[in-house]
């Protein structure tokens, strides 16, 4: 019985994530699933504490990746939450995301620096992702995508190809592996085209699927007796008077581009192809572009537009990023164009996200830029953390709104 009801209900998954799919249709995927877990009493893995005492009535302001994966985190442990949100699902930034998780290859991108707090994080993120996944699938019944197969970091030039030789001696310094793959195997068997110069295996930079996440999330909240509601708030007394019973301990703002202290909306833009024969199945990386297979999608990605004339899709750009990805996977060429989109990046000025405190009962989670849904559970995790007033985690300072940097704008 549960084996046919838990196909059925993968089956409602996979409507949810056709691509016109409406909200209601998401609803209703999330409510009916909601209502079998809580039927057949699907178990959860709750860390609460069984001190009533210490359970608080806490509010998120956002429902992307980021608020939703701390409203999780902090109904896992046994708070009762409620996430508030007015806005469209397939409008948020994390709905835009390629889903990578990918702390070596943002590391090479950003010039191979080690050390940096930034960095410290997106690696302790990319380890919690390994327990942070298997919960939100255990909790919510929903398959999320997590994929731990490497990732296939690209060289086109000798030039490249020292800088990720740079890359794999840095990252041998931090404890982490990448391997050289043969050329000749990765053209052949890989399906790259012989333009390729090298590749790098990274075994540390993985992929989950972001939009079955959101979903996910929502649901696990849910059945862990959590809430979403469907309006904007701009006060914790608006998340009192919307939200039931009594009003709320404290409040975790997680707006994404429209939270303080954000002061960058970097443009990116994105496509979708049906999948083919014969493409790599691991994430491809190469240069600024890459390649994201997952099983009803390939991503391909993406645009960084500091400045733009408007926030939408615009196709000359949608045809560059389909030309670059074809230079390196040729089969690609013939594969049906399923979609483009485009979403802004929250940035601060010191590009470097904003986990903290305003008060003791006022928390912040936003400005993760180009690695929101990589962050997502080192975020959730530290501002669980602070919520329960526990000791403050290695680096915090480097987060915090109130540093200088931050402070000052
Ligand atoms: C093309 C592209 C590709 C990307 N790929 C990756 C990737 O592969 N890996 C990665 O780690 N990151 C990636 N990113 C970055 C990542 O998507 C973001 O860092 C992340 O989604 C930010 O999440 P968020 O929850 O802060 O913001 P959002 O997802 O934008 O969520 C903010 C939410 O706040 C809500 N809101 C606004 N105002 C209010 C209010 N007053 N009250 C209540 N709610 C409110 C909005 O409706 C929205 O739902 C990518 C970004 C883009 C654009």
């Amino acid at each position: 019985m549960a084996v046919s009801q838990l196909r059925s209900i993968r089956n409602w998954e996979r409507q949810s994530v056709s691509l016109n799919v409406s909200n209601r249709v998401i609803l209703a995927v999330e409510a009916r699933i909601g209502a079998f877990a809580r039927l057949h009493a699907v178990s959860m893995t709750v860390s609460a504490s069984s001190n009533p005492s210490f359970r608080r009535r806490i509010a998120v302001a956002g429902a992307g990746v980021i608020g939703l994966s701390c409203a999780f985190e902090l109904a896992r442990r046994g708070h009762a939450v409620t996430c508030f949100d007015g806005g469209d699902v397939r409008r948020t930034t994390s709905w835009a995301a390629a889903g990578m998780i990918a702390p070596a290859y943002e590391m090479y991108l950003h010039g191979g620096e080690t050390g940096s707090a930034l960095n410290e994080l997106s690696f302790e993120s990319a380890r919690l992702w390994e327990s942070f996944a298997p919960a939100v699938r255990q909790v919510s019944g929903m398959p999320v995508g997590y994929s731990n197969a490497p990732t296939l970091a690209v060289a086109q030039s000798s030039e490249q190809r020292a800088g990720l030789r740079a890359l794999q001696a840095a990252l041998r310094e931090i404890g982490h592996t990448a391997y050289w793959i043969d050329r000749e195997r990765a053209i052949s068997r890989l399906g790259l085209s012989a333009r390729v110069d090298a590749v790098l295996e990274l075994t540390s930079d993985h992929q989950v699927d972001n939009r079955r996440l959101l979903t996910a999330l929502r649901t696990g909240l849910r059945n862990l007796g959590g809430a979403v509601v469907s309006h904007h708030i701009g006060s914790l007394e608006d998340a009192s008077r919307l939200g039931g019973s009594a009003p709320f301990d404290a409040i975790i703002w997680a707006r994404g581009c429209h939270e303080r202290g954000v002061t960058r909306h970097v443009k990116g833009q994105a496509l979708a192809l049906h999948p083919v024969e014969g493409m790599p199945a691991e994430v491809v990386r190469f240069g600024s572009g890459y390649i994201v297979p997952k099983p009803d999608r390939i991503i391909i990605g993406a645009t960084s537009e500091a400045t733009y004339s408007h926030p939408g899709v615009d196709a000359a750009a949608i045809e560059a990023l389909f030309r670059s990805a074809c230079n390196i996977v040729p089969g690609l060429r013939t594969a049906r164009r399923l979609e483009s989109w485009s979403g802004l990046r929250p940035g601060s000025v010191d590009a470097a996200p904003i986990i903290g405190q305003h008060s003791d009962r006022e928390f912040v989670a936003t400005a993760h830029y180009r690695n929101g849904i990589l962050l997502a559970p080192a975020t959730a995790q530290r501002i669980a953390d602070m919520v329960e007033g526990k000791p403050s985690s290695p680096r915090a300072e480097s987060f915090s709104p109130d540093r200088p940097a931050i402070a000052t704008v």
